[in-house]
């Protein structure tokens, strides 16, 4: 323990609930990883540099809303960015129950709450300004609603493209580019194994296995051990594999609805809690980092899932958005509106 505080001493400490996952260099490799994966039939203005750089630049936006001191923003945004589901046990809610709807299942945590009050200690009013605290968090409904938009903006796109103006055009990939890349930070946040737990600043509770308990965990595992060990881009550009469809958006589904998938896919990274607080115990995430270390291939391993279902993300949300018919029926109005006088005329 001793010889793990001198590693991270000097690293910044964050309170809970205020820590932003990987810093700003973590969460850019995730988007830029996500683009790599995109294939070549992926719709090509992405391709543009200043597209890239964009969706690379708005992978730190999540975290830029969070230092403005604006309590009604912090209430939205910050449970956006975790999930801490090993708690809900106490709500006697299984994951697979969770209703996929984000106000609907900040009601079920409620109906637990007044349920089963013994399991929850009191809250300390002091610490809840911003009224997150009978929360969990929200990160898979906050991804879920992200690739909503998304699509959406693919289904504009692909209607404007066939009958709208080029500035509409261009107006529909500027929109699709930003949400790509603010959609980025969370699927970074949700392969940093401690935005999936209580556990979030150092082990609480029973601690059998001695695991580390300080705070400063979580900043070393954001960006301490990131930045000193040099991890970059280019060493895992050649491991990414294109992005691929996923199963579950099929464009005939009659009721579309990713949240399942990232539902399974958070609680897969929910499994690597006590792996990577084991490294930390084995001191495999030293401030060396040398290649071939089993933290450096840890971390570049989560960067590179969260990348990779980025791009997945993305991708089958251009694959499977339809096109926008009212949109495309306004459209067609429009064009007569404009025709028919011209026919008008003798
Ligand atoms: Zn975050």
């Amino acid at each position: 323990m001793k010889k793990f505080l001198c590693v991270v001493s000097g690293v910044i400490l964050f309170g809970a609930f205020t820590a932003p996952a990987w810093d700003y260099e973590g969460h850019r490799m995730v988007n830029q990883i996500a683009l790599a994966s995109l294939p070549a039939d992926f719709p090509a203005f992405i391709r543009a540099p200043a597209a890239q750089e964009r969706v690379a630049f708005l992978a730190g936006e999540a975290d830029r809303w969070r230092n403005t001191p604006d309590l009604p923003l912090k209430h939205c945004n910050g449970p956006d960015h975790y999930i801490d589901l090993d708690e809900l046990e106490h709500y006697q809610l299984a994951p697979a129950a969770l209703s996929h709807f984000r106000y609907e299942f900040v009601g079920q945590l409620a109906v637990a709450r007044a349920a089963h009050p013994q399991n929850f200690p009191p809250i300390d009013e002091a610490k809840n300004e911003d009224k997150t605290r009978t929360l969990v968090g929200l990160l898979p409904w906050a991804l879920t609603e992200y690739y909503g938009k998304l699509k959406s903006g693919f289904s504009y796109l692909k209607t404007f493209e066939a009958g709208g103006t080029p500035e509409e055009i261009a107006n529909a990939q500027q929109n699709i580019i930003y949400i790509m890349g603010v959609m980025g930070h969370f699927a970074g946040d949700s392969t940093q194994p401690l935005h999936t737990t209580v556990h979030h600043h150092g082990w609480v509770g029973e601690n059998p296995k001695r695991y580390a308990t300080n705070s400063s965990i979580h900043a070393w595992v954001d960006g301490g051990y990131l930045n000193r060990a040099g991890i970059r881009f280019p060493e895992m550009s050649s491991r990414v594999r294109p992005a691929k469809v996923l199963s579950a958006t099929s464009p005939n589904a009659s009721s579309p609805d990713i949240f399942p998938t990232v539902m399974n896919f958070i609680s897969n990274q929910h499994k690597l809690v006590e792996p990577l607080y084991q490294l930390n115990q084995d001191r495999s995430l030293s401030d060396h980092g040398e290649a071939g270390s089993k933290g450096r291939a840890f971390i570049t391993q989560q960067l590179l899932v969260g990348g990779q279902f980025l791009g997945d993300l993305w991708y089958s949300a251009w694959q499977s958005a339809p096109a926008d018919t009212y949109l495309k029926s306004q459209l067609a109005r429009r064009k007569l509106a404009e025709t028919a006088p011209a026919q008008a005329k003798p």
